[in-house]
């Protein structure tokens, strides 16, 4: 160091902040770079969303109401540029992306003009005990919702939990996956250009990076998490989460069953496998990885779902019935699966397992033969791959189905509707689809979520807004009560009187079979 370097005052140090690039899975060319957001960017967040949360609030049902309706139409009007953007993400087809947005914007209308409905307050009956007692319940906001997300469906897995955390009253910071921030991106900005007018502090913010990020948002203090992810990452994400008593939604991964009866339309059930398990390269929480066929349509059903599988075909050209593998990490566990599958007696169809990886694209695979303590029927794969199995019967395809570890959705084909209502009931999954695949997640009135290493907690539908609020009950006195039970002034006579009045109330026996129930 010279003597006139010694005496310069010293420089402010301005801190570096670190970037990182999202790419083009198909061409590998970047799309956009992000900083990589640290602890004091997640504080910060959560400060500024405490201010917007407290204004968005106050704005009342309506008026959000309105707003949120105003982006939805913005989203229905910017589709294609939306749809654009995910296709070069996510490499997924622009068809794909565009009709990911439209079930994402079903969700927007239908929590917009329910969520005062299902959360607004309401009066509950209460009970000749407490007659003198007017009594509400009423789901009041959190306050900052933490939304971590994942990149298989970019827009309508986060906006489960956003638009549902929005329409409760809170403001939310959103974490997209470090493979899809401009999706992310998007989707913020043109809340706060069309929702957010006027607001303090945006009501939804980004916060962009990677694992780090993450752990950041989720010890920062927000009153939830909104997890998506692996069930190893929800295990991480729940451990931070707990220093602050933070409480989780986990909605993590699957092994979706497809059950086939021995009465059922095998052409809708081959048609609805194949799609089930490779549209979006099978990287779908809710794809169809495993089938078990009813002995008597086995080979028939096969026979039509090898002919479907082998008409399609990956790449990123117009015609392409899906992209590449999202995430290059991926192709490593599918050629593990595949591998095992076959070292342990699995045939694959419609060619050899060995060629399937043209990274980053995977080819369509069926494997059959495979015992079902191999990898590729217990672990996610998330690869377009899909294991076919000889079962009994529908009894039998339930039992399998219900033996792994997950437990997300599930599909029944059947032409018989009690043993397919049985049938959906008795599959330990969240959500089960009959005669179709997926469809719950079309229906924005109904929850979503998992079991087991699927997770818990609801999105979607009026249990999806009330993950996002706490219930706040209120009771009022609007008449003396004849005894004051809750007074130390209570006698012995007031209360022999009320043990009196329950006896005769609860004391008999048998009262459940007979007459109305009366419910809040
Ligand atoms: P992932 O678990 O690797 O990452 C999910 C998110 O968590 C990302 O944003 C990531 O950056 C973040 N993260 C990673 N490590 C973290 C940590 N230590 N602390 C905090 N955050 C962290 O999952 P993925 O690869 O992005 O997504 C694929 C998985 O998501 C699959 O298992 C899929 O089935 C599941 N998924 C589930 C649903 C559902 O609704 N149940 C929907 C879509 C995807």
């Amino acid at each position: 160091m010279t003597a006139s370097q010694a005496q310069e005052p010293a420089q402010p140090r301005v801190p570096v902040r670190k970037t990182f690039t999202s790419l083009n899975p198909a061409t590998g060319q970047p799309i956009a770079s992000f900083p990589v957001c640290q602890g004091e960017d997640a504080d910060m967040a959560v400060s500024r969303a405490r201010e917007a949360a407290r204004w968005w609030g106050g704005l009342g049902w309506r008026e959000r109401r309105g707003r949120l309706l105003d982006w939805k139409s913005f989203l229905t009007q910017h589709m294609d540029e939306l749809a654009q953007l995910m296709h070069e993400e996510t490499g997924k087809p622009a068809d794909d992306a565009t009709l990911e947005i439209i079930l994402a914007i079903v969700h927007v209308d239908w929590a917009a003009r329910h969520a005062r409905r299902v959360l607004g307050p309401r009066r509950v009956f209460s009970g000749i005990a407490a007659i003198n007692q007017a009594s509400t319940v009423e789901y009041q906001p959190l306050g900052v919702v933490g939304v971590i997300g994942p990149w298989n469906y970019p827009v309508f897995t986060p906006m489960g939990s956003i638009v549902y955390a929005i329409a409760a009253g809170n403001a939310v910071i959103f974490k997209p996956s470090e493979l899809t921030p401009a999706v992310g991106e998007w989707l913020v900005r043109s809340f706060s250009q069309v929702a957010g007018r006027g607001a303090p502090q945006p009501v939804l913010q980004l916060l962009t990076g990677a694992a780090g990020t993450g752990a950041a948002l989720a010890a920062s203090g927000a009153d939830k998490i909104a997890f998506t992810g692996s069930a190893a990452t929800a295990r991480k994400v729940m451990a931070i989460a707990a220093e602050n008593l933070t409480p989780v939604i986990a909605e993590c991964g699957g092994k979706d069953a497809l059950i086939v009866d021995a009465d059922a339309d095998l052409n809708a059930a081959a048609d609805a496998a194949a799609w089930g398990a490779m549209s979006n390269a099978g990287q779908t929480c809710v794809g169809i990885e495993r089938v078990y066929v009813a002995d008597p349509v086995y080979e028939t059903f096969l026979a039509k779902l090898t002919d479907r599988v082998s008409r399609l075909h990956p790449g990123s050209d117009e015609k392409a019935d899906y992209g590449p593998m999202t995430m290059p990490g991926q192709i490593d566990v599918i050629s593990r699966h595949l591998a095992d599958a076959v070292a342990r007696g699995g045939r694959a169809l419609p060619g050899r397992a060995e060629d399937a990886v043209d990274a980053p694209y995977v080819r369509p695979v069926i494997l059959t033969d495979v015992p079902e303590d191999a990898a590729a029927v217990t672990e996610e794969t998330f690869g377009p791959t899909i294991t076919v199995r000889r079962v009994a019967n529908l009894e039998e395809g339930i039992q399998l189905a219900n033996a792994s570890s997950y437990g997300l959705g599930s599909s029944v084909f059947t032409r018989s509707r009690r043993r397919a209502r049985t049938a959906a009931r008795e599959l330990r999954s969240g959500m089960t689809a009959i005669n179709s695949v997926i469809a719950f997640a079309m229906v924005p009135a109904l929850p979503f979520g998992g079991v087991g290493e699927s997770g818990f907690g609801r999105i979607h539908g009026a249990d999806g807004l009330r993950e996002f609020a706490r219930a706040k009950a209120i009771t009022s006195q609007w008449i003396k009560p004849p005894v004051n039970l809750t007074s130390f002034g209570r006698t012995d006579a007031d209360l022999k009187r009320t043990v009196g009045l329950i006896t005769l109330l609860h004391g008999r026996r048998g009262q459940g079979r007979r007459g109305r129930s009366r419910e809040g």
